[in-house]
């Protein structure tokens, strides 16, 4: 509150909590570490997993950073962007989520150090933000360029990504899944390529084991043959994609129809049926021999279909009517007179099967298609979401390494290295920012930390032994291999991981350091609350 000759003003509307100063800054650290410190214990091959149960008693059970976080209500500003930063990495390139919430803990940890010894926050932001910047530089020194073609590469870093998973055995199919998936679907850009998630349909199952999760070069519609009557299988696949509906528009109004006979109802039905039968027929005509179609199938329409041999299949989702025609190369019609051969889609086989209790029509026998569907299996629920989650991570490291093909080594060895090197660029700088640098550098170091520490050893010992490998000249890429905890190069060894995953982490986590360093000023106003209703305002609406 603000004061003129003794006379309080009142700047901010009543009920507003304001901590300024020590007070604000110390929760706003507190309350970002503490995320850190929940998440830390699920960090790599050997973390944790969590228990967790939301309000509705549904259980989940994960080591997944970003699942975690999604399911923890979060109340206090600054613990809320932390968990943006798991949200931004998870967006951004799916990988890694862990890693970042992570290292900005320790920034943060450090950072308080820091203030501690009364080092201005401008001086850490600014220090923090150059190491940020040669960290950058570092990574793409030390980073190494993989041939686009190298499929072995990019299975290995497939393989790396779901270490960390419970998808025991299935590592080597879910890694060539997902590079498949991913050869299949990415687009040349600009001399390199990218791919798009959105062409890669995943269909969760339980049933059978995750072994029989599999990669379809074309889709799977989560339905079923719409009629009885019609075939269940047919090959040589020529498809309409229709996303208007096949049956006669009602009128909008209510009109009276009388008639005198029973002739003329008669008429009238035939006249219905004869708009309908035209409409079959087109789509006959243009040799079409499946229909997928958005919206609905009238009774007689299904009926004229399955007497033509039509496989015929409504309300398709707007989004596997996209993937169609990435798939089979349709066309979406909104207006079956433009139904043309060539308009039609072109598939192998099109055939309902059963999966687990239900029916689903599977595309196959596409021809280069730019969408696919992978069925993910498992034999219960929980174990179908952490496949699915497997195999999430596994196609977003697939599609990282795709749009920058650059891997760098894992089990800690990047981060020991940027840490080292840091240190070293750390003095050149000098000042009160060596000091911020040195803390950045060192923060670095706790991936590897959390790491051992997870698998029960000793995370201090073996900071030590890594720091002693980095100084020589070949110790680059050596970390902490964990199934077998032993400190060796680790691309020797096959742990290793796109570039930019890194990148990113790194950089969500100093962006939010940086930020939350800054704050020294926590002003919340006061919680809406609807209050009772006036009876008045009430009777104001009803008129
Ligand atoms: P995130 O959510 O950050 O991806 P994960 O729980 O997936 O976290 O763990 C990723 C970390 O595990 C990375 O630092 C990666 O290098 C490390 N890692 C993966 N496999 C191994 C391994 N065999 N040995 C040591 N570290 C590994
Ligand atoms: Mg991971």
């Amino acid at each position: 509150m603000a004061q003129i000759g003794g006379t309080p003003i009142l700047i901010l509307k009543e009920g507003t909590d304001r901590r300024t100063g020590k007070t604000a800054k110390e929760q706003n650290f507190a309350a970002a570490i503490a995320i850190a410190e929940i998440i830390k214990s699920s960090l790599g091959p050997k973390g944790m997993s969590k228990l967790l149960v939301d309000n509705l008693g549904d259980i989940t059970i994960s080591n997944d950073g970003k699942t975690i976080l999604d399911e923890i209500e979060v109340e206090h500003p600054a613990a809320k962007m932390i968990v943006e930063i798991a949200k931004t990495q998870y967006n951004k390139v799916g990988d890694g989520t862990t890693t970042s919430v992570v290292i900005a803990g320790e920034l943060l940890k450090k950072a308080q150090n820091l203030l501690d010894e009364d080092i201005h926050p401008n001086v850490i932001f600014h220090g923090y933000r150059l190491a940020m910047k040669k960290a950058e530089e570092i990574l793409n020194t030390i980073s190494k360029k993989i041939n686009i073609q190298d499929k072995n590469t990019f299975k290995k870093v497939a393989k790396t990504s779901m270490n960390s998973k419970n998808i025991v055995g299935a590592q080597e199919k879910f890694a060539e899944i997902a590079m498949n998936a991913i050869m299949q679907v990415r687009n040349p850009r600009n001399g390199g390529f990218t791919a798009d998630l959105d062409d890669i349909q995943i269909i969760k199952k339980s049933g059978k084991s995750i072994q029989d999760s599999e990669l379809i070069f074309g889709l799977i519609v989560d339905k079923e043959v719409v009629h009885s009557g019609m075939p269940k299988r047919i090959t040589n696949v020529k498809i309409a994609v229709i996303d208007t509906a096949l049956e006669i528009e009602k009128t909008e109004f209510t009109a009276e129809i009388r008639v005198k006979n029973p002739n003329q109802l008669q008429n009238f039905i035939d006249q219905e049926d004869k708009m309908l039968k035209d409409m079959t027929d087109k789509i006959i005509s243009s040799g079409a021999n499946v229909v997928f179609c958005q919206k609905g199938i009238d009774d007689t329409a299904q009926d004229f279909l399955a007497k033509s041999g039509v496989l015929s299949v409504r309300r398709v989702k707007k989004s596997d009517m996209e993937k169609l025609t990435r798939a089979t190369g349709a066309q979406i019609l909104n207006r079956i007179e433009d139904l043309s051969p060539k308009s039609l889609g072109i598939a192998g086989l099109v055939e309902e099967m059963k999966v687990g209790k239900d029916n689903m029509i599977f595309i196959t026998g596409c021809k280069d298609p730019k969408a696919v569907s992978i069925l993910v299996r498992g034999s219960s629920t929980n174990i179908v979401e952490e496949a699915n989650r497997s195999m999430h991570d596994a196609l977003c490291a697939v599609k990282a390494l795709v749009e920058d093909p650059a891997i760098i080594a894992g089990g800690g060895a990047t981060l020991m290295e940027l840490s080292k090197q840091l240190r070293n660029y750390a003095s050149t700088i000098g000042g009160k920012e060596q000091l911020a640098i040195e803390a950045y550098a060192e923060a670095l170091e706790i991936v590897p930390k959390i790491l051992a520490e997870n698998a029960g050893m000793d995370p201090v010992e073996l900071i030590a032994d890594l720091r002693a490998k980095h100084e020589q000249s070949n110790g680059t890429d050596y970390g902490i291999e964990l199934f077998t905890q032993k400190i060796c190069n680790m691309i020797d060894v096959d742990v290793i991981e796109p570039r930019s995953v890194l990148l990113q982490a790194i950089h969500s986590a100093t962006e939010v350091a940086c930020l939350i360093v800054k704050i020294d000023d926590v002003i919340v106003a006061s919680k809406l609350s609807r209050g009772p209703k006036m009876p008045g305002k009430e009777h104001e609406i009803e008129e």
